[in-house]
């Protein structure tokens, strides 16, 4: 190839041969150009797994490529600007062209590389015609967004009204756990291959800092083994998704979840194939409605809704802090320090193990506690972004600045996902084996869940008192006899949380 060929540079998060730079690319008409950065593998403490599911499936991709004719300069490179140097000096390329990045420091940091940026197609609608419905409203909410998704892609609708007369089913989808024992079902694990087994000699090697159990072949590396968890996930699992989506169990790390959502944040799947193939199964009548209009909404609305906000509110929306929270992130979450409260244990071991907890363990326990405790969002942002399989700086700001600490103030979610221990113990088993008392507010025994509940509302009664949503809270927090002891007790709950000792 002559210097007057482009070159396609593929990010480690567009993996896929038609949604991005390299469609309408084959191998006579470009060179790809994949760089891992040693500066971004040091930038945090990633957990072992997430590292290795991106730079294994970044090479799995490279194999692909080099397999179907392509020419790939695929290098090891302190910064993505020396590998980009490296390559322009080897093959002067006439061009170096790459799908746009998926966050903001990225398009920045790929603007000043002098690299052209043209659109791609990973999501299911461009954030242009987000941001045209979205001019003229008042408000940006994702109830209204979602249904806007379901009638423009004509996705479980009949004719101009929802499928079974109804947007939501979320009223049938929050049954408690089951308590008959029964057997969820089992996903295919992956063999590891010599790809597999180099990406871990190099994270061991060149030192990465990371924390976290190894893979044991939880999560799909390529294309392939992502198009086959899908077909399992419809066949096996989506069937029973929907009653217990919110549910926790201590001995099911992913009840009927789909573990898709790496493969998606890697582009080795498209979301509009995985929603169409839960739309298929409820057509053919292997899926009851309200499982595939569960699912269907976690991937055509609350995926593309969290991309659409992050775009949307641009890049100072991750610095928002409406509660002032200044506290780190609790050791009990980082592996850093055991803890006795059984749902924060479980929840923290899953991550530990697989680098993976559902949504509600990320919302009601992770979330919840750190909402209530006080815990700097950005600091919690990074956290989870590096801890987490499906982690991306576009996922993880919305949730965790908008949906989990409310520290937009209410741009996304009307009111925070504060609760105490009750919510927990009903929608899981974890209260039976635990130390504390999830009814106690005061007391050595008392639920750090609930003390730490109602010392929010008192602590952020003004910030929080124009919440009409709050009001029964906020009123039902003022008339507590014990609140001064109640907040004596949060007070040690947060102390002893900051030191690891809880
Ligand atoms: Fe969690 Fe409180 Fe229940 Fe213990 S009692 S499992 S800390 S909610």
């Amino acid at each position: 190839m002559s210097g007057s060929t482009p070159t396609i540079w593929i990010l480690g998060d567009q993996l896929h041969r038609h949604h991005g730079a390299l469609a309408g690319h084959g191998p006579d008409t470009c060179r790809v150009l994949m760089i891992e950065s040693r500066a971004l593998l040091m930038q945090r403490r990633w957990h072992r797994q997430r590292l290795h599911v991106v730079l294994s499936a970044m090479r799995h991709f490279a194999d692909e490529l080099r397999h179907e004719g392509f020419s790939v300069d695929y290098r090891v490179a302190d910064t993505l600007a020396d590998g980009l140097q490296a390559h322009r000096k080897e093959h002067q390329p006439v061009e170096v062209i790459a799908a746009t990045p998926f966050s903001h420091q990225g398009v920045d940091r790929l603007t000043a590389l002098d690299v052209t940026l043209v659109p791609h197609r990973f999501f299911i609608t461009d954030v242009a015609t987000v941001r045209a419905w979205a001019a003229d409203r008042k408000r940006f909410r994702m109830e209204d967004f979602y249904r806007w998704q379901r009638q423009h892609m004509g996705i479980l609708m009949d004719g101009a009204e929802p499928e079974g007369g109804r947007w939501n089913f979320d009223a049938d989808n929050r049954e408690p756990p089951p308590r008959d024992g029964r057997n969820w079902p089992e996903f295919t694990r992956f063999d590891a291959d010599s790809i597999d087994d180099a990406v871990q000699a190099d994270i061991d090697s060149w030192g990465v800092p990371v924390w976290g159990a190894g893979p044991s072949g939880e999560w799909p590396v390529n294309r392939a083994q992502a198009a086959q968890r899908l077909a399992e996930f419809i066949d096996r699992a989506l069937p029973t998704f929907g009653a217990h989506e919110d549910a926790m169990l201590k001995a099911e790390w992913k009840l009927a979840h789909s573990t898709l959502s790496s493969s998606m944040n890697l582009g080795l799947l498209h979301p509009e194939d995985v929603a169409r193939a839960a739309e298929s199964a409820y057509a053919s009548g292997a899926v009851p409605l309200n499982s595939a209009e569960g699912f269907i909404r976690q991937v055509i609305g609350w995926r593309e809704y969290v991309w659409s906000v992050y775009w949307l509110w641009g890049p100072e929306y991750r610095h928002r802090n409406h509660l002032n929270a200044d506290q780190r992130v609790p050791p009990a979450f980082t592996g850093d320090a055991t803890t006795e409260m059984a749902c924060v244990a479980s929840t923290v071991a899953g991550i530990e193990g697989r680098a993976y907890a559902h949504h509600i363990e990320r919302l009601m326990v992770l979330g919840n506690l750190a909402l209530t405790v006080g815990v700097d969002p950005q600091a919690m942002t990074d956290w989870m972004t590096a801890s987490f399989i499906d982690g991306a700086e576009w996922v993880m700001v919305p949730n965790v600045v908008g949906m989990a600490l409310h520290a937009d103030g209410g741009m996304m979610a009307t009111k925070p996902y504060a609760s105490g221990g009750a919510y927990i113990n009903k929608m899981s088993d974890h209260c039976r084996d635990c130390r504390f008392d999830p009814k106690k507010r005061t007391g050595e025994n008392a639920c750090p869940f609930t003390s730490l509940y109602w010392d929010f509302l008192a602590r952020n009664e003004t910030a929080l008192q124009g919440n009409h949503r709050l009001g029964q809270q906020l009123a039902g927090m003022r008339r507590l006899a014990d609140l001064e002891q109640t907040r004596a007790r949060a007070a040690e709950v947060r102390t002893s949380l900051a030191n690891g000792t809880l």
